[in-house]
C-alpha cells in the first residue's frame, strides 16, 4: 500500500465524486434561450425550449452522470493510479490546506461560485504547469463527454442529431441476411479442463488479424477454434445509441495514456476492430514495406508474395469505390484538393460490391451486414469449413515449457469461471497490439519486445463551420472516403499526417473541439451538423509501451506521449486541413491547439483565395503555435507494433517473419502487433496482409508436422 492509500484509503467517497463533478459543471452549465436560439435545428418544437434547457442543464442534474463516472473511476479495468489521482485529487480540492495549491484562492471547489470555477479551469488550460493543463484536459473531456453521451432525445432533436439509425434498407432491393453464429458452450464448473486433441489451431482474439488467420487455415482444411474476450452481437442487436454502443469498445472506449494525453479506442466484440471501424482500406506504403526490409529484416514485404496477400485480402473484402457518396467534409477534401493542387484521392471501401453504404455509423456496428469486417465476411467464411467460436472467453495465460505450449488458461467473463483448453497444435495470439503483448507477458514471456515500440498514429482534428444553413447529416453518409497525402512524408521516411475525416458524431466531435467556456461548448453542441471535421492522422516516431497493471490485471497501463517531431509535423498537416477548409467557404475554422486559435470570414467561398490577407495572417498564428503536450486533444484508432516481427532475430524483434514467437515453437502472432513500425496508412489492411501470410506459413508448418 503507497503512501496516496494510507492519505486517502477506501473508495473515491460521495464527496470526492461531487467535488469533481462540481468542476465538471462549471464546463458546460445553463444557457439562455437567446443564446441558443439561433443555432437550434429548424425542425425543433420550439415551444419546447425551456423544458429542453431546464433537462439538459449541466452534468450533475444529468440522471446517470454521476454513476457512470463512478463505474469508470471504480472499473477493475481503471489502472490504479488513475483510480489513486482521482481520489487524491477529489480530496485535495474539498480540502483547506490542499485547494490552494491548485486553486490559487482560500476557497475549496464546493465554497466557489460556478463562474469562480470556469474561471478556474480556464486558468488550469493556460497555465505554464502541465499538471494544471492535466487536470483541464481530464475535467473538460471527461465532463463534456460524458454530458453528450447522456443527451437526451430533445437535445438530439435540438442539434438534428437523429441519435440512432432507424433505416432499415440501404438502397432499393437491399437485402440482409438473417445468418447467426453459434457459439460453442463453454465449460460451467470451474478447473474444468475442456480437452480438444482434433484442434489444430487455438485463436486467441476474433478481430482483423485472427478473422483472415480463421478463414486461411479453416479453408485448407486445419480445425480452428477462436475465442473472443467481448461478445457476439447479431447484426440486428447493434445499438446505435452512441452510450450503448461504448460496449463494443475496449473498457468501454475509455482507454487513456496513463499521462491522460491521448484517448485510445480499439474494439472488443466478436469481430474486434473490423466491427467498429469506418470501412476505409488503403494498402500498405512502399517506403513502409522498404524500412521493414531494410531495418527488419521481413524480405518477404518486398516480394511480390507480400502483394498477393494484399491483393487477396482487398478483393475478397470487394474493396472499391464505385458507389461512393462524399459527406460534406470529404468534399471539402475533394474538392479543395483539385484546387489547391494538393494530393488527395477517393479512399477504396469494404463493403463487398453493394450499391451503397451510405451510412455514418459504422462505428457502431454495422447492422446492413454490408461492411466485411471478420464478423460479416471472415469469420463467417471460416465457419463454412468448420471453424468454432467462443465469445465472452478471456484468454489469461498460455501454458508452456521447454518452448513448447500446451494449454490456455480462460475465463468465462460472466461467470468468472475458470477453465482450461489443451490439445490444440497450434496457439495464435490475435488479440490486437494493446492485449497481446500484456497475454504474452502474463504467460512469462520475456523478449524484451514485447509490450514495447507502440506505434498509435495519433490524430487531432481541425474543425470547419459553414454557417447556419448548412446541414451535413454526416450520419447518412459513409465516414471516411477521402484522404489528402500532401504532407504525409515529410521526411523521405514516410512520417508525416494524413488528412482524413473523422466519424462526425457528437461524442467523436466534442473529444477534440478546444474548450473557450461553457456558452460557447453549449452553442457548439448545437452546431455540430453544420461543421466538418479534418482529422490529422501521423505515422508517428514516437515509441509507447503497454503492460498490466499489476494489482489490476484487466487493467492496462499504456505510455505514450508524442514527441516534438511527431506533433511539428501534424501541424504542418493541420495548415493544409486550415487551407481546405479556407478556400471551400468554412465562415470559422478552428485549429487544435487552443481555444483562441481560431478564424472567421464572412467572404463568399468564390472570392477566396489561400493567400487572403486575414487568412495568411491566421495561418501564420497557426503556425507559429505548436502543438503542446496538454494544449491539444489527441486520440488513436491504430494500435500498431507492440510485438513486432523480426527477420534478424530476437535482439529485432518478439516473433520472426512468419509471425512464430521466438520463445516457443508452436505460439504465433497474428494481429497488427506484428507490424514492424506503424503502417502508415489506416491499418486493416496491412493488418490482414501480415494475417494472410502468417496463416499460410502456419499452414506450411502443420502440413510439414513442424
Ligand atoms: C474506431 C476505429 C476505427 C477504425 N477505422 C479503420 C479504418 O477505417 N480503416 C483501417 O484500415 N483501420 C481502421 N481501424 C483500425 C483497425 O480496425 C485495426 O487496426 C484492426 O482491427 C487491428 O486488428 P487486430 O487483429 O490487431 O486487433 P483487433 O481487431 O482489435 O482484435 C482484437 C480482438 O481480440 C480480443 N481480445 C483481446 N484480448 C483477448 C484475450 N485475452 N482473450 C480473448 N480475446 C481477446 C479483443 O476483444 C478484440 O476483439 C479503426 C479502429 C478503430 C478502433
Amino acid at each position: 500500500m503507497g503512501l496516496q492509500d494510507v492519505l486517502f484509503p477506501m473508495e473515491v467517497t460521495d464527496e470526492q465524486l461531487h467535488t469533481v463533478v462540481l468542476l465538471m459543471d462549471a464546463a458546460i452549465h445553463e444557457v439562455s434561450a437567446e443564446t441558443v436560439a439561433p443555432y437550434l435545428d429548424k425542425n425543433f418544437p420550439r415551444e419546447k425550449l425551456d423544458k429542453y434547457l431546464e433537462e439538459y442543464s449541466r452534468p450533475s442534474k444529468l440522471k446517470g452522470f454521476k454513476e457512470l463516472l463512478r463505474e469508470a473511476i471504480s472499473s477493475n479495468t481503471t489502472p490504479t493510479q488513475t483510480q489513486r489521482d482521482f481520489r487524491f485529487l477529489g480530496a485535495s480540492l474539498m480540502s483547506k490546506l490542499a485547494a490552494p495549491i491548485f486553486t490559487n484562492s482560500l476557497k475549496t471547489v464546493p465554497e466557489m461560485t460556478l463562474e469562480e470555477r470556469e474561471d478556474l479551469l480556464k486558468s488550469w488550460r493556460d497555465s505554464y504547469l502541465p499538471i494544471k493543463r492535466k487536470l483541464f484536459a481530464i475535467i473538460v473531456t471527461l465532463g463534456i463527454v460524458g454530458f453528450v453521451r447522456l443527451a437526451t432525445d430533445l437535445h438530439n432533436a435540438a442539434c438534428g442529431y437523429p441519435g440512432r439509425d432507424t433505416r432499415e434498407k440501404m438502397y432499393e432491393g437491399h437485402e440482409k441476411s438473417d445468418f447467426r453464429y453459434e457459439m460453442m458452450s463453454k465449460p460451467e464448473v470451474e478447473g474444468e479442463v475442456l480437452s480438444l486433441p482434433d484442434l489444430d489451431v487455438l485463436i486467441v482474439g476474433s478481430g482483423a488479424g485472427s478473422g483472415v488467420v480463421a478463414q486461411t487455415l479453416s479453408e485448407q482444411g486445419y480445425k480452428c477454434l477462436v475465442l473472443e474476450k467481448g461478445k457476439y452481437y447479431h447484426q440486428s442487436e447493434y445499438s446505435f445509441n452512441e452510450l450503448e454502443g461504448t460496449a463494443l469498445y475496449e473498457n468501454n472506449g475509455a482507454v487513456i495514456t496513463a499521462d491522460a494525453l491521448l484517448i485510445i479506442l480499439a474494439g472488443s466484440n466478436f469481430g474486434g476492430g473490423t466491427t467498429i471501424n469506418w470501412s476505409a482500406c488503403l494498402k500498405t506504403p512502399f517506403k513502409v514495406r522498404k524500412e521493414w526490409y531494410d531495418d527488419f529484416g521481413l524480405e518477404w514485404a518486398a516480394t511480390e508474395d507480400y502483394d498477393q496477400c494484399m491483393q487477396y485480402v482487398w478483393d475478397k473484402m470487394g474493396a472499391a469505390t464505385k458507389h461512393i457518396n462524399h459527406s460534406q467534409s470529404n468534399k471539402v477534401i475533394m474538392e479543395a484538393g483539385s484546387k489547391l493542387g494538393y494530393a488527395v484521392r477517393e479512399i477504396y471501401q469494404n463493403t463487398g460490391g453493394h450499391k451503397a453504404h451510405d451510412c455514418g455509423m459504422c462505428h457502431l456496428g454495422c447492422k446492413h451486414d454490408i461492411k466485411q469486417g471478420s464478423h460479416a465476411f471472415w469469420l463467417r467464411d471460416a465457419l463454412k469449413n468448420g471453424c468454432q467460436f467462443m465469445d465472452q472467453v478471456r484468454v489469461l495465460r498460455i501454458v508452456h515449457k521447454n518452448g513448447k505450449a500446451t494449454a490456455a488458461i480462460c475465463q468465462n467473463t460472466q461467470t468468472g469461471i475458470k477453465f482450461t483448453i489443451t490439445g490444440p497444435k497450434k496457439f495464435i495470439v490475435s488479440s490486437g497490439s494493446l492485449n497481446t503483448p500484456v497475454l504474452l507477458q502474463n504467460s512469462g514471456f520475456k523478449n524484451k519486445h514485447i509490450g514495447q515500440n507502440l506505434k498509435l498514429h495519433p490524430v487531432t482534428v481541425v474543425f470547419g463551420d459553414f454557417g447556419k444553413e448548412t446541414k451535413s447529416e454526416p450520419h447518412y453518409r459513409a465516414i471516411m472516403t477521402s484522404v489528402c497525402t500532401e504532407k504525409d512524408d515529410i521526411d523521405g521516411k514516410a512520417h508525416g499526417a494524413k488528412i482524413e475525416t473523422i466519424v462526425h458524431t457528437p461524442t467523436m466531435h466534442h473529444v477534440f473541439f478546444p474548450w473557450d467556456g461553457s456558452d460557447r461548448s453549449r452553442v457548439h453542441l448545437l452546431r455540430f451538423n453544420s461543421m466538418s471535421s479534418m482529422l490529422i492522422m501521423h505515422r508517428d516516431t514516437t515509441s509507447g509501451s503497454v503492460r498490466a497493471d499489476p494489482d489490476r490485471p484487466e487493467a492496462l497501463i499504456v505510455d505514450y506521449t508524442a514527441n516534438k517531431f511527431d506533433r511539428g509535423a501534424m501541424l504542418e498537416s493541420a495548415l493544409i486541413a486550415a487551407d481546405m477548409l479556407y478556400i471551400q467557404g468554412a465562415e470559422e475554422i478552428v485549429a487544435p491547439q487552443s481555444h483562441t486559435l481560431t478564424f472567421k470570414s464572412q467572404k463568399p467561398k468564390e472570392e477566396r483565395r489561400v493567400d487572403d490577407e486575414d487568412f495568411v495572417e491566421f495561418r501564420k498564428r497557426m503556425a507559429n503555435w505548436p502543438i503542446e503536450i496538454y494544449g491539444t486533444r489527441m486520440g488513436s484508432a491504430h494500435q500498431m507494433s507492440t510485438c513486432r516481427m523480426s527477420g534478424k532475430g530476437p535482439a529485432y524483434g518478439a516473433c520472426d517473419t512468419r509471425g512464430k514467437l521466438f520463445e516457443a515453437d508452436n505460439i504465433y502472432v497474428a494481429d497488427a502487433s506484428t507490424m514492424p513500425t506503424a503502417s502508415g496508412s489506416n491499418p486493416m489492411i496491412t493488418t490482414m496482409t501480415i494475417a494472410r501470410h502468417i496463416g499460410l506459413c502456419i499452414a506450411e508448418d502443420l502440413k510439414s508436422g513442424l
